[in-house]
């Protein structure tokens, strides 16, 4: 078995007058995550460490923010494009793991949701992607809830 290992980190900036869209999910909050796309910051770590471990780059190459066609797009349409992409590479996913970093709002009652959403977009089962979430306890542009970050490792292999 040919087994890759690919890692991605993406941040936003939480400003107000934005949706809030984690994991594929929406998330009732007084801020919103800032980016060209619906700044998915889960799901774009995703795509990264999936990228990544296929040596495909990274998702600003592929989705380029200064693309019009790209401009708010639903990330679960990024996600899908980029298991698309690794599947013609010759690759399947056997595993996702996640850990987002956010002082608020608390995830903790979304993220079966969030799993289903990614499992269904990478086919899947639920207990193949997993999401964690820890603060910074207050310290830095988290703490101060400037913004948030999501880590991802992501496990391929050769069909
Ligand atoms: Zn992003």
């Amino acid at each position: 078995m040919n087994l890759r290992i690919g890692f991605g980190i993406d941040f936003h900036q939480l400003v107000t007058d934005r949706e809030f869209w984690l994991g594929g999910v929406r998330i009732p909050h007084s801020k919103g995550a800032l980016g060209h796309s619906d700044a998915d910051v889960l799901l774009h770590a995703i795509c990264d460490a999936m990228l990544g471990a296929a040596c495909l780059g990274d998702i600003g190459i592929h989705f380029p923010n200064t693309d019009n066609s790209y401009k708010n797009i639903d990330s679960k349409i990024l996600l899908q494009k980029t298991v698309d992409l690794i599947s013609k590479a010759g690759y399947s996913i056997v595993n996702i793991d996640t850990t987002l970093c956010l002082e608020e709002p608390k995830i903790k009652s979304y993220i079966n949701k969030m799993q289903d959403a990614i499992a269904g977009i990478a086919a899947l089962p639920q207990n193949a992607v997993s999401i964690k979430a820890t603060t910074t306890e207050l310290m830095g542009f988290v703490g101060r809830k400037e913004g948030l970050v999501a880590y991802a490792t992501v496990l391929l292999e050769t069909i």
